[in-house]
């Protein structure tokens, strides 16, 4: 359990080290940069994927009634006709009529311009959907979008799915993947960008059932960030009043993190009744029912849904993971993330540059690295690795010195306790395994 109270309340710090670290850079940098775009380096892509394999562990290894789905990017257009996305997607874009910034309405500050307190415009309807076109004639008949959630993937393949896997409500398909949406006012580093990636998953059950189910999604998801790490004095729940639901939703709760500038919206876990079933039903024709032979009608599920951002899970577990604390005259910056999600497993360091102990760890890596990723690092003094592999997250430091050449011991330091113990090389990969599955 984390014992620090910690906390960053300055972006720069994570934004910093992100690209110190080679965790997440600004993108297209030799050109100049482009605004709101981030590109993950080597050690980014490791914690994201982390991340959502513990997603998708949690919800289709875990259990038996979540099934994973990979849909395409660019669905039919009919697809976002039905779902409302084409006509409601949108949100209330204002001009300052002083400075000429754009924003959205909900963010002015007492209905004027947050940055110069100039007048604005009326406000006006901005679809977010990006638009383009298929094959080379841009004309209207050829326009798609590119999806702004990975839900309707799986509204549209939900009955072929439940039929040729057999399902039965209560059941759920999970999809894991790139969203786009036209933000008119991203920022605040990967909270939010226009090109993000989403972990969603719909829950079909049966109609009468969904309050129940609703509760029971809010309690694991929150669960499953505090198994991770997430600490529960930084999340919160927040239920969203009746103006502010989605028409179709009777009842969404927002699992909210205390992000360094506020408190901001991690996922969202709604109700959303059989509302996207029956638009599908309605604009394709198909009957989206199904049989059920216990009560023998025809039966339309309705659903739960728990839509999280994986890019968004990303930061906030960067964030909640950030420690400092004092080191003689210097400041440890260490990354506390939980072992299951640190990019690196282990370092393997020997303990000097000397032929018997480097071949030694090069040996222990060939055999670690089979189970886990890892890193090797020969370069500097042992005090100034260890810290380099602090700053980005590395809970285990294994060393082997001139006593693992006797008794075929080694040491493993903790990044956290900064404890070391001696453990046999024979005994390493299971005690490795323990301390990183169960965190
Ligand atoms: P917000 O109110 O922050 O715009 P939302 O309520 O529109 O989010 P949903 O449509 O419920 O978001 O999407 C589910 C999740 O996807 C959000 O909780 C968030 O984690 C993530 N998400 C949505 N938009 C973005 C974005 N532009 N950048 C990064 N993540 C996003």
């Amino acid at each position: 359990m984390r014992q620090s109270t910690f906390h960053v309340d300055d972006m720069a710090k994570i934004v910093s080290l992100a690209k110190r670290r080679g965790l997440i850079f600004p993108s297209s940098e030799i050109y100049g940069g482009f605004a709101n775009s981030w590109d993950y380096g080597p050690l980014g892509v490791l914690l994201k994927e982390n991340i959502k394999a513990a997603w998708m562990q949690s919800m289709a290894q875990d259990r038996d009634d979540v099934v994973p789905i990979d849909s395409s990017i660019i669905l039919a257009p009919r697809v976002w006709e039905a779902s409302g996305h084409l006509k409601n997607f949108t949100d209330p874009l204002v001009d300052c009529k002083v400075c000429h910034k754009r924003w959205r309405a909900d963010e002015l500050r007492d209905g004027r311009c947050p940055e110069c307190g100039g007048e604005v415009t009326a406000a006006r309807p901005f679809n977010l959907m990006f638009k383009t076109y298929i094959g080379p004639v841009e004309d209207e008949a050829a326009v798609a979008y590119l999806r702004p959630e990975t839900a309707q993937g799986i509204f549209i393949n939900f009955k072929s799915i439940m039929t040729t896997y057999r399902l039965k409500p209560p059941f759920g398909i999970a999809q894991l993947g790139k969203s786009f949406r036209n933000e008119i006012t991203p920022g605040n580093f990967i909270f939010r960008t226009r090109e993000f990636e989403q972990m969603e998953m719909e829950f079909f059950v049966m109609p009468g059932t969904a309050p129940e189910w609703l509760d029971y999604w809010v309690n694991e998801r929150k669960d499953w960030y505090e198994r991770y790490g997430l600490r529960t004095d930084n999340m919160r729940l927040r239920e969203h009043t009746e103006d502010e639901r989605a028409h179709y939703s009777r009842g969404t709760f927002d699992i909210e993190y205390r992000f360094p500038w506020d408190w901001g919206e991690l996922e969202g876990i709604a109700d959303r009744g059989d509302f996207d079933l029956t638009q599908h039903e309605e604009f394709s024709g198909e009957d989206l029912r199904y049989f059920d032979e216990a009560t023998k009608q025809h039966i339309r599920p309705e659903v739960i849904e728990p839509a999280a951002g994986a890019t968004r899970a990303t930061l906030a577990f960067l964030v909640d993971a950030y420690d400092e604390e004092p080191d003689g005259d210097e400041t440890r910056v260490v990354l506390r993330f939980h072992p299951a999600l640190a990019p690196v497993k282990a370092a393997i360091l020997p303990l000097q540059r000397k032929p018997e102990l480097t071949n030694l760890a090069k040996e222990l890596r060939s055999k670690v690295r089979r189970r886990y990723l890892t890193q090797y690092d020969e370069t500097g003094s042992i005090g100034r690795r260890y810290r380099r592999q602090d700053e980005i997250g590395t809970p285990f430091c294994i060393t082997p010195d001139f006593q693992s050449l006797e008794d075929s011991t080694v040491t493993v330091r903790d990044r956290d306790s900064m404890t070391q113990e001696r453990i046999p090389i024979d005994d390493l990969t299971n005690w490795l395994e323990d301390r990183i599955e169960n965190g």
